[in-house]
């Protein structure tokens, strides 16, 4: 997929897509996107209800692997891992490559542990991401979730490794979209990207219960996992909006329409209608927020003429 294929993931010899994963609360990214939601618009519930249960189930459900794809995704795994072991481990991009059993699926999937971001493409806050495909002179691997060492709670890592896990299935039944420039393109990539986020946080907060209210700054498990779902998205698209291979008229096009149609890609994922217009009014701003986030991820890659748009746009 092209997911993404951000720069910092050359450096560590990984290619193909990555989702990036879940930050920590509180890091900077998370501030500057906190501070556009209005925290009375929502509350917590104070438990999981039955809609709230058969939804992670339904979901969970969606995302069991045929066993033929299982036994091909061992198969492969198991392949890259001989390979790797062939070579000297300082040669090696990762520290690391083992198995970890997916408590939401019960299935082991493949995972690489690196030193420390800059050995890898897990820049920014991010502590783990899910790519497509890692390579080790020539041999690739199939999907992996890339991670490193994390301080602080076990808790919440475990439920980022779980999102990432999620990340994985969604690769292994081929589900991740694929951005297009072509007219429409970039907003539908933006939609198919936030749903398939939507099952990612849901699943890991629904069962990894990680944030207090504080941190959710009010919002009930719908809304908070619509609200990251769709902010990330929102940093993904407009990452490939602004690299080089996109043209000038894909961005100014998604600028113009993109705020009238978000009711229509926000509404399906459970906002109410008066919320959908406070995002379609909040835009700029979150566009804003995205792009402060990712602009040091995508600077090798910038369309100069792309960012004069958005800049021009945003002020
Ligand atoms: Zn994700």
């Amino acid at each position: 997929m092209s997911w993404n294929e951000a720069k910092p993931a050359e450096k560590a010899n990984e290619t193909g897509s990555q989702c990036t994963g879940s930050g920590s609360p509180g890091s900077a990214k998370h501030r500057v996107i906190g501070c556009l939601w209005d925290p009375l618009m929502a509350s917590r519930p104070s438990e999981r209800t039955l809609e709230q249960k058969q939804r992670a189930h339904k979901f969970l459900h969606e995302l069991a692997l045929p066993d033929g794809v299982y036994s091909k995704y061992l198969a492969d795994s198991e392949n890259f891992l001989a390979a790797a072991a062939r070579f000297d481990k300082t040669c090696l991009p990762f520290r690391q490559l083992r198995w970890m059993k997916s408590k939401l699926f019960g299935r082991s999937l493949l995972i690489a542990n690196f030193s420390s971001y800059q050995d890898s493409a897990l820049a920014d806050n991010n502590d783990a991401v899910a790519h497509s495909s890692m390579e080790v002179a020539g041999i690739h691997s199939p999907p992996a979730i890339l991670t490193r060492k994390r301080e602080g709670s076990v808790r919440l890592y475990r439920s980022i490794l779980e999102h990432e896990c999620v990340h994985i299935h969604q690769m292994l039944l081929g589900r991740m979209p694929k951005f297009s420039a072509k007219r429409g393109g970039p907003f539908q990539f933006l939609c198919e990207h936030t749903q398939l986020e939507f099952v990612a946080y849901y699943l890991q907060h629904f069962h990894w219960d990680v944030y207090d209210s504080k941190t959710m700054r009010g919002m009930g498990l719908e809304e908070w996992c619509c609200f990251r779902s769709y902010v990330s998205s929102l940093e993904r698209t407009l990452l490939h909006l602004l690299s080089r291979d996109c043209k000038k008229s894909s961005l100014e096009d998604f600028l113009r329409n993109t705020a009238d149609q978000l009711p229509g890609l926000l509404k399906p994922l459970g906002f109410s209608k008066e919320t959908c217009q406070f995002y379609t009014g909040i835009f700029p701003q979150h566009l804003a927020a995205a792009w402060s986030n990712v602009g040091n991820l995508a600077l090798q890659d910038l369309s100069m003429s792309n960012l004069g748009v958005l800049q021009k746009w945003l002020h």
